[in-house]
């Protein structure tokens, strides 16, 4: 016979993680790489007669019990094609199709967290409607961005505000699907939310416990692999001695706890690790995709 038996199951959530992939785009060397001369870094990726070199727009998405989190969602289909052509979008539909060649539909979406609100990390999460209204993309979703981005992004400075478009925030906030953070924190055990201010004000790096590991979602702290050595900033980020410190010290953090650096707009690799060099700081270690360091 049973005695009353005070049993607490703590289920522990199983977590998964698939790269998502929302296209390419192109955009000038001589940006990506400030003040470094271009004969330093066109040793580590071509420029095409125009300057430009291609990005990624690599998003993860995030799967725990329930929750579906989608990081980023790429520049998405609403650009027009003007935009389109002289940016190289490669295929504004890129993300909807990758995310259906990984099992998953839009409505399955339960939070999508952007990074930041410039056009290619956020176009994605909304999309027209026949009437050629801007709507919710993922229309089940709650979209998470810090809340000093997005009052920035309401409000940007000259240098920054051909960045940001109205019709991938005001849908949003209209939804009242916008949840705002305010400080670094955790979404989800085993996410947590670490935010930063060189390159815009209220940039959001996730970094996601996974096996043992951390994968920290690079965003726009380091574009490139070819933007971790220290001076490497790009002529983007708004505070450019800001960004370079952050950087300094984040990097000095992975390297020392040996997180695994994912990449949304390196578009030769997807995962690396750092080494430490005592005079130049952080550099790479390894090159390669997600499950080769997992
Ligand atoms: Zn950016």
């Amino acid at each position: 016979m049973f005695t009353s038996c005070f049993l607490i199951l703590h289920k522990k959530e199983t977590m998964e993680i698939f790269t998502i992939d929302a296209g390419t785009f192109l955009c000038d060397g001589g940006g990506i790489f400030g003040g470094v001369p271009k004969l330093l870094w066109e040793r580590q990726i071509k420029a095409d007669h125009r300057n430009l070199i291609p990005l990624a727009m690599r998003c993860l998405l995030v799967v725990s019990g329930e929750r579906k989190i989608l990081i980023e969602t790429g520049a998405g289909n609403k650009l027009n094609k003007k935009f389109v052509e002289n940016n190289g979008i490669s295929n504004p539909h890129r993300l909807l199709e990758s995310l259906e060649e990984n099992g998953f539909s839009p409505s399955e979406i339960t939070d999508v967290l952007h990074t930041h609100l410039h056009w290619d990390h956020c176009g994605g999460g909304t999309t027209f409607d026949e009437k050629k209204q801007a709507v919710l993309t993922f229309p089940n979703a709650t979209y998470h961005c810090a809340r000093s981005q997005w009052e920035n992004a309401m409000n940007p400075t000259p240098r920054e505000n051909d960045a940001f478009f109205e019709e991938d925030l005001l849908p949003v906030q209209k939804s009242g699907k916008l949840n705002l953070i305010n400080d670094n924190c955790e979404l989800i055990p085993g996410l947590e939310l670490r935010i930063f201010n060189g390159h815009t004000p209220g940039m959001i790096v996730p970094i996601i416990s996974y096996q043992g590991r951390k994968i920290a979602y690079v965003t726009d702290l380091t574009p490139l692999t070819a933007n971790i050595p220290l001076k490497w900033i790009s002529a983007y980020d708004l505070y450019p001695v800001t960004a370079m410190e952050e950087k300094l010290s984040f990097l000095r953090e992975a390297h020392e706890n040996k997180y695994i650096l994912f990449f949304e707009h390196d578009t030769q690799t997807c995962c690396a690790s750092l080494r430490w060099d005592e005079k130049k700081g952080p550099l790479v270690e390894r090159k390669g995709d997600l499950q080769s360091f997992i």
